[in-house]
């Protein structure tokens, strides 16, 4: 019975599944190597749980239940408890590894330890552990408050048991879950990132400016946001290294990066997060303006 959770990594997703986690009862703790991730983290669940309230989809009770069932930790320590720990720290298999080797010696043998990898081989992460039956992907979408799948991912030695688990679980937290096999990018990635690599090939090319390419995508294939857009918002650095688990599990160079995609990661200009990568983000700020360097 899955009661307690830890959710390790406080960026971008680890914030929204602790949210959901906790909005649903389960006692969660979130754990980062940064006290200031931490912080941010924490503001930002309590400003979607007031957007919810303002919205009516929330009380003012339930927000302040919701809160009250998240702590925060800086050591890998806090999850011994723990029923199940998702990991959703940086899409960096060396970074994943050691945090699973670890989680594998500090919790109960039963607790179920989950990655929110977006690419990184659930087979490989298990095989880090004595406890592979009970390692499993379980990948969210941005922003996970709001969008409904869950990709369940079943690892080569992944239990039938285990499966079932993180499947109810799932369904608990109001997701859908759709259960996949263990392949480079699953389905989601697999599909999504060689069209973003593409978009960001259309630019480099100059066959089309940032908001063309968007807006082609936008109003031509009805998708809610054009693939830069969307890059921008996942993180480029994320794009990448998911890019690069494709390129090297498959040996198929039409999964290579885009050169332009690797300056920028180099670069430090991340999308969102750190306020430019196709777009610029002003704190505050809803309009969708064009980075200086690619103003036509
Ligand atoms: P992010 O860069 O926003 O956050 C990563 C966090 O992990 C940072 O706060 C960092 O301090 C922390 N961290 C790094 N090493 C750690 C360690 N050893 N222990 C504890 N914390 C550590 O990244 P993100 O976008 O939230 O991605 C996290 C995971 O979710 C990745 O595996 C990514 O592929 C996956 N994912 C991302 C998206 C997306 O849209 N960004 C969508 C689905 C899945």
């Amino acid at each position: 019975m899955i009661k307690k959770v830890a959710v390790i990594g406080a960026g971008t997703m680890g914030n929204g599944i602790a949210h959901v986690f906790a909005q649903h009862g389960f006692e969660t703790v979130l754990v980062d190597v940064s006290e200031e991730q931490l912080k941010k983290a924490i503001a930002t669940v309590d400003k979607n749980l007031e957007r919810m309230v303002a919205k009516g989809t929330l009380t003012a009770e339930q927000k302040a239940t919701t809160l009250q069932h998240i702590s925060t930790a800086t050591q890998l320590s806090a999850c011994a408890n723990c029923d199940l720990v998702v990991e959703a720290a940086t899409e960096n298999t060396e970074i994943k590894l050691s945090i699973f080797k670890q989680l594998d010696e500090l919790c109960k043998p039963e607790t179920i330890l989950a990655s929110n990898t977006s690419s990184i081989s659930i087979t490989k992460i298990g095989a880090a552990t004595k406890r592979p039956q009970q390692v499993i992907g379980m990948h969210f979408m941005n922003p996970v408050p709001v969008m409904k799948l869950v990709e369940v991912i079943k690892g080569y030695a992944t239990s039938e048991d285990c499966l079932k688990q993180i499947m109810d679980c799932s369904r608990t937290l109001s997701k859908i879950p759709v259960e996949v096999n263990d392949y480079p990018g699953f389905v989601a990635n697999r599909v999504l990132m060689p069209m973003i690599n593409e978009a960001i090939e259309t630019l480099h090319e100059g066959v089309a400016g940032v908001s063309e390419i968007d807006t082609v995508m936008k109003l031509g294939m009805a998708h809610p946001m054009g693939p830069l857009q969307l890059a921008d918002f996942i993180g480029l650095d994320v794009c990448l290294a998911i890019l690069r688990v494709l390129h090297e599990g498959f040996g198929n160079p039409k999964y290579a990066p885009c050169p332009l995609l690797v300056n920028m990661v180099t670069a430090g200009y991340l999308g969102a997060k750190t306020g430019e990568g196709f777009y610029k983000y002003t704190p505050g700020s809803k309009d969708l303006v064009v980075s200086d360097r690619f103003k036509t």
